[in-house]
């Protein structure tokens, strides 16, 4: 199940200038597959030393592959773009074992990094600026974008094979050098890619993956050779993520958590929106930042939206991701299913309605950290659950007077990451388009994950920065502007 002539699945190691390299500190930990217990593997993590040589390469390599003509940039890309087709089955495999999501959810996962791979070969067209004939009398002028040195990537464990193409086609097809740092929760995914990324002809050093945690990006964010860093990731490390590269003079995009809401209607197709309520709110074990946790309902179709919602939840399959059959995989870590599990038992504490539990779930012949879906009614806005980020497989129901109510209560959360409305009515529709404070809205669709010719980010403790994720912010994040003003007096 290796890629050819690469190092065997489990070996985790840095790809420095063109080099397969151990990484150099003596700390780093298991990779642990979370439905079945098995070790998969050990990351270590990158020393600073080995950091720095992640960033000198790049700095090297920029200088040659900034000069180098656009057309020529992005030929690697189509290269890898096939390399990921071809080898799509076996990294959403390697997904399963290591994030334990299932396997369809890994192909889908691979489809979405693979589509900015292709957004990202459209860089000539994307990259252009503008240039205005007799801007001023006799003069020309011409605005140009160019590339400004090495960037970063940090990366969470909850999307392992598509965040790292959220940042790197983008970067280098404008004429950076990029470093990633992968999760270590899951890092075998990033492994593989880059063994693809090595069949390519990209130069030594524009592409480059260092593992580690904390000390190796802090060590990135201080380091005077990069640019500028993308991270996702929770809002407690994305904001500090922000604060110190900002801090240091760095351009920085910081994606944070998400408490994201389901709006429904009385006029919304109910079995639709129950059924894609519930896939919204369990999906890869609801561990996405676009879970929508919360569903507020119309109080006139409360009871009949709760019956089938539980109903749905009901028959979703928890097991191991590579089993057919399995709708539900395993939560990343024991620590978290447990973090889950707490908070389904403050729920309880506070007065939330259980109506369907899923903390007694017995998956035969794995001994996983598993978690049926968990259903709650009558939840209120002042509680834990319609206000903390859970990541895990569990739905809180609000019933609410009217639609605007319903903007309220998404309106006063925290987090502004993505919403969804499900409903019959233009006029609710665009009553939501106008009022919700959120970076993705979805209307009758369950999960707002935009296509990667469009921006992605959110709003409020979702992020922090300006310029998003994916499509054409990528370009003004990984470039800056210069204007030519021309006066040719003698033409
Ligand atoms: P995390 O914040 O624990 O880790 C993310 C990355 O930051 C990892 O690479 C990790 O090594 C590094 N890191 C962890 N602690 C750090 C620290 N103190 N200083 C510097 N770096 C640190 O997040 P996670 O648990 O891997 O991912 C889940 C979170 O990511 C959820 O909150 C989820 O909502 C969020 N997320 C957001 C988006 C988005 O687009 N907004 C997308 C996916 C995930």
């Amino acid at each position: 199940m290796t890629v050819d002539g690469t190092p065997p699945r489990g070996d985790v190691q840095n790809y420095i200038d063109g080099d397969w390299r151990d990484p150099s500190s003596d700390q780093g930990q298991d990779v642990i597959n979370p439905a079945t217990g098995e070790t998969l593997t050990y990351v270590g993590f990158s020393s600073e030393a080995d950091v720095d040589a992640a960033v000198e390469a790049g700095q090297a390599a920029f200088e040659d592959w900034s000069a180098t003509p656009v057309e020529e940039r992005i030929q690697p890309l189509f290269e890898f773009k096939r390399l990921l087709e071809e080898h799509q089955d076996e990294l959403a495999e390697i997904l399963v074992q290591e994030h334990g999501k299932t396997f369809a959810e890994a192909m889908g996962e691979l489809r979405r990094g693979i589509e900015n791979v292709e957004v990202a070969c459209g860089i000539p067209s994307m990259m252009q600026s503008g240039h205005l004939p007799n801007a001023a009398p006799d003069i020309d002028e011409t605005a140009v974008r160019k590339p400004l040195g090495v960037f970063t990537a940090i990366t969470p464990f909850n999307f392992p094979g598509m965040i790292p193409l959220w940042f790197l086609p983008y970067a280098v097809a404008t004429g950076n050098a990029f470093v990633l740092k992968p999760s270590e929760q899951d890092p075998i995914v990033a492994q593989h890619l880059f063994e693809l990324l090595d069949e390519t002809d990209f130069p030594d050093g524009v592409v480059q993956l260092v593992h580690g945690s904390v000390d190796s990006v802090n060590t990135l964010l201080d380091h005077d050779g990069i640019e500028g860093a993308s991270f996702v990731g929770s809002t407690p490390v994305a904001k500090t993520v922000y604060e110190r590269g900002a801090g240091n003079g760095k351009r920085v995009q910081a994606q944070g958590g998400a408490k994201n809401h389901v709006i429904v209607t009385e006029t919304a197709n109910l079995d639709f929106a129950a059924k894609k309520t519930v896939s919204s709110a369990c999906a890869c074990g609801g561990e996405r930042c676009l879970a929508n946790d919360v569903a507020v309902v119309e109080e006139s179709v409360y009871d009949e939206f709760v019956d089938r919602v539980v109903e749905e939840a009901k028959a979703q399959q928890v097991g191991y991701g590579l089993d057919d059959g399995t709708d539900i995989g395993a939560l990343i870590t024991p620590e978290h299913e447990a973090r889950v599990r707490d908070l389904i038992a403050t729920g309880v504490d506070e007065g939330a309605e259980l109506l369907l539990d899923g903390r007694d779930v017995d998956v035969e012949s794995y001994d996983g950290n598993f978690l049926a879906p968990t259903v709650f009614g009558d939840i209120d806005p002042e509680m834990t659950l319609a206000q903390e980020e859970i990541f895990g497989p569990v739905l809180g129901l609000m019933s609410v007077g009217d639609v605007d109510e319903a903007i309220d209560v998404l309106n006063r959360s925290d987090f502004g990451n993505a919403a969804s409305l499900f409903t019959g009515s233009g006029a609710d529709a665009r009553k939501v388009r106008h009022e919700a404070d959120v970076g993705n809205l979805g209307v009758n669709a369950g999960t707002a994950a935009p296509m990667p010719f469009f921006h992605f980010g959110g709003r409020k403790d979702s992020f922090f920065g300006d310029l998003h994720a994916q499509g054409e912010d990528m370009i003004h994040f990984y470039t800056d502007k210069t204007v030519y003003i021309e006066r040719w007096p003698d033409a």
